[in-house]
């Protein structure tokens, strides 16, 4: 196994000593192939990347939507997962073929502690870099070593995590927000998620006969599984939100399988996103399937008509994204950081409205 897997004591991060039988989620080939791309790797599951837009933030050319839309500090993000496989097979994913594919979970479940010490730990030594910079910005320099927010979206599906509950209540206690994605072809497994700053389901096409195009899913049962996990998300006190990519010429046509769906799931918020040609999804999809933001906020306005619960906030030219609010939260796009740690310090359920704010507030606990 490459040296490139971070281990701070011999004894916390090395990948166990597997019996022929057991099969590993991170193989040579893999890690191989996403070393080139700039991961590390954390123990037997688990994988951290330094995101663009955090490098982006540190040099002064500004944060990703996510700071725009709900201020999360993008000099301060972890972009991480604790699983490297999923269920479908995306034709706009980036991370190609490689990635590993299974309908459960498989391998050694590692420590939460371990993940969290040996991924910050990656997080700084990807960032080492810029200490020595003479361009980027000192104060965001040394900001940038306190990680304020965990984003669970850089590959796989982190919701199966069987410790996942455990390891977001240790996140939370050190004062650092989780945003966690899925694609909904674990309901079960979003059925027992407790409490997470803000829930993505990405639901890639408006219809079963798209979406079995789209997201080339492993499980018969996709379509059903998506709709539950859309009844499940609609249950949950905390912040939700739809993540829609938008293929052109692809999954744009059926707004009112979308407006269906939505309704179903009753997010907080709805996030129209373009497809970006980049990686892997360049042998399955041309230059022209990525719109441009004029056209994503075309499909936006188009979609608004028939959604009389929800209203446009924002928008994120770069990102080529709009965000649509529920009109029940008045507004109040910004997390309050302080509010929801203090829900989930005491236990108790994070309601949405409770911890969003009309202003931008502070991500520093006290
Ligand atoms: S929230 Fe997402 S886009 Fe923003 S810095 Fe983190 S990983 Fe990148």
């Amino acid at each position: 196994m490459s040296d490139s897997l971070i281990n701070l004591t011999q004894k916390v991060i090395k990948p166990t000593r597997l019996s022929k039988s057991m099969r590993t989620q991170l193989n040579e080939r893999y890690v191989k192939s996403l070393e080139k791309q700039q991961y590390r790797f954390v123990g037997n599951h688990s994988a951290v990347k330094i995101c663009g837009w955090t490098k982006s933030h540190i040099r002064g050319n500004g944060g990703c939507y996510k700071y725009k839309f709900y201020g999360i500090r993008s000099h301060q993000c972890l972009q991480m997962t604790t699983s490297m496989y999923c269920a479908n097979r995306c034709m706009f994913c980036w991370r190609g073929a490689k990635a590993p594919v299974s309908d459960k979970w498989y391998g050694p479940v590692d420590d939460i502690n371990d993940i969290i010490k040996g991924s910050i730990q990656a997080q700084m030594s990807l960032l080492e870099g810029f200490k020595g910079s003479e361009t980027a910005n000192k104060q965001l320099i040394n900001e940038m070593q306190n990680v304020r927010h965990v984003a669970l979206s850089l590959i796989g599906e982190p919701v199966t995590y069987p410790k996942l509950n455990e390891l977001l209540d240790e996140f939370h206690k050190r004062k650092i927000s989780t945003f966690i994605v899925t694609n909904g072809q674990f309901p079960d497994d979003i059925k027992k998620l407790k409490y997470v700053t803000q829930f993505y389901l990405s639901v890639d096409a408006a219809n079963e006969k798209t979406l079995k195009k789209v997201d080339v899913p492993l499980f018969k049962d996709y379509y059903k599984r998506l709709l539950k996990s859309l009844d499940i998300m609609k249950k949950k006190p905390f912040r939700t939100c739809i993540r829609i990519t938008v293929i052109k010429d692809v999954n744009d046509d059926d707004l009112k399988g979308y407006k269906e769906l939505i309704e179903r799931g009753q997010p907080d918020f709805i996030e129209v996103k373009s497809y970006m040609h980049v990686g892997a999804s360049r042998k399955f999809l041309k230059r022209e399937n990525m719109p441009l933001h004029s056209y994503v906020v075309e499909i936006s306005k188009k979609l608004n008509k028939i959604l009389p619960d929800y209203e446009i906030i924002s928008e994120h030219v770069p990102s080529r994204v709009t965000c649509f609010i529920r009109k029940e939260l008045k507004k109040k796009q910004y997390l309050n950081f302080k509010k929801f740690f203090e829900m989930t310090d005491k236990k108790q359920e994070p309601i949405a409205i409770k911890y969003s704010s009309k202003k931008m507030c502070s991500n520093l606990p006290n």
